[in-house]
């Protein structure tokens, strides 16, 4: 607390990331970041941008990486806006789009960022319970009271997901109000909404590079969304930092959009070892919810997970944990390489005996 912070800033509750530890060895499994590196098409891209060209700003548009995402995803440039991670793509879109008289609706255990923006933004909010399986529920949504909507899909840290006509539910039962669908883990096993960007102008899909393009150290993240989403986003993008991508990033971003190849053997092999971790959990007794996502959600009927955790660390082994009373049993664990879940496994086996 000081004298000189605003009264805004001493009402803010800021989000806590992931533990970024700077010792050796540790088995990292707490921030879902990809097992592997980034393509190599990617590190070479941002090798040859690195040159004297650094004295230029960068494209304050990042055209060339927003045709490439486009060029993807059968869209056009203009319906495409890229961020400083999705993050600060998620920040624009909380105060551009879902800032609005009726309450912004989201999951009451979700991306623990939402309520953040919220208090930054101040944004009035309501959050909606997940079922007793920690599904979100598309009739909740269809109340006709929301001012906005947000959520991820697969869910997190739950890892669950919505099939495509339970999101055009949700996104056609609120044609007055903006649906932002945060599709981070997506690219794991969920069902992409982007085939709905033509059909409906209220709906906004954020992607990030950090997960299944390995790239959570460049800070590239994406929304796609009708040009008149897009132009909401670019007002407030324009009215807070021209150059929010760098050179390197959108040399290296176009790249990783353009390897489909590595890309798609890269989250095959994340998708792969999720399944034999899930099966290694569920043999020594624990309850993993079946996941979409490049992590698990799972507790264990005999100890609770904080323990676990506190026990897993003292191995050299990271994972979340939640405080949040209704998760406060589960350990969210990044799927690393087969050998790093081979690890957990093990460790899990002598803790519990
Ligand atoms: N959305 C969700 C659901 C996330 O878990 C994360 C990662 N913490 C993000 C968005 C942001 O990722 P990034 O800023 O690295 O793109």
């Amino acid at each position: 607390m000081s004298r000189f912070w605003s009264r805004l800033v001493s009402t803010l509750d800021p989000y806590v990331p992931g533990e970024q530890p700077r010792i050796q060895n540790l088995v990292k499994l707490n921030t879902n970041e990809h097992p592997y590196g980034p393509s190599p098409r990617v590190v070479a891209a941002i090798a040859q941008a690195n040159s004297d060209d650094l004295r230029l700003y960068p494209d304050p548009t990042s055209l060339v990486l927003r045709q490439a995402i486009a060029r993807r995803e059968s869209l056009v440039p203009e319906q495409v806006f890229v961020g400083n991670g999705s993050d600060e793509v998620l920040a624009h879109a909380f105060q551009a789009l879902l800032k609005q008289e009726r309450p912004l609706l989201f999951p009451d255990i979700t991306y623990s960022f939402y309520p953040v923006y919220c208090g930054l933004y101040q944004i009035f909010h309501r959050t909606v319970a997940l079922d007793d399986a920690l599904v979100i529920r598309p009739e909740d949504y269809l109340q006709g009271d929301a001012g906005g909507i947000i959520f991820p899909n697969p869910n997190a840290p739950t890892g669950r997901g919505l099939g495509l006509d339970a999101l055009e539910r949700i996104v056609a039962g609120n044609p007055d109000v903006v649906v932002v669908i945060d599709e981070a883990y997506v690219d794991f096993g969920g069902v992409s909404a982007t085939p709905l960007i033509a059909r409906y102008p209220n709906l906004l899909v954020v992607q990030t590079m950090s997960k299944s393009r390995s790239l959570a150290g460049l800070r590239v993240g994406y929304a796609m969304g009708h040009p008149d989403l897009i132009q909401g986003l670019d007002r407030v993008k324009n009215s807070f930092n021209s150059y929010p991508l760098d050179r390197l990033a959108q040399a290296g971003g176009v790249a990783a959009i353009e390897d489909e190849d590595y890309f798609q053997r890269t989250r095959g092999a994340v998708i792969q070892s999720r399944e034999a971790l899930s099966k290694g959990l569920c043999a020594l007794g624990f309850d993993v919810l079946p996941s979409l996502a490049n992590f698990v959600f799972a507790s264990h009927p005999k100890r609770p997970a904080e323990e676990l955790a506190a026990a897993l660390r003292e191995r050299g082994i990271i994972v979340r944990h939640f405080r949040h009373p209704r998760i406060a049993n589960f350990l969210r664990i990044t799927v690393g390489t087969d050998a790093q879940c081979g690890q957990l496994v093990a460790a899990c086996n002598e803790i519990l005996g």
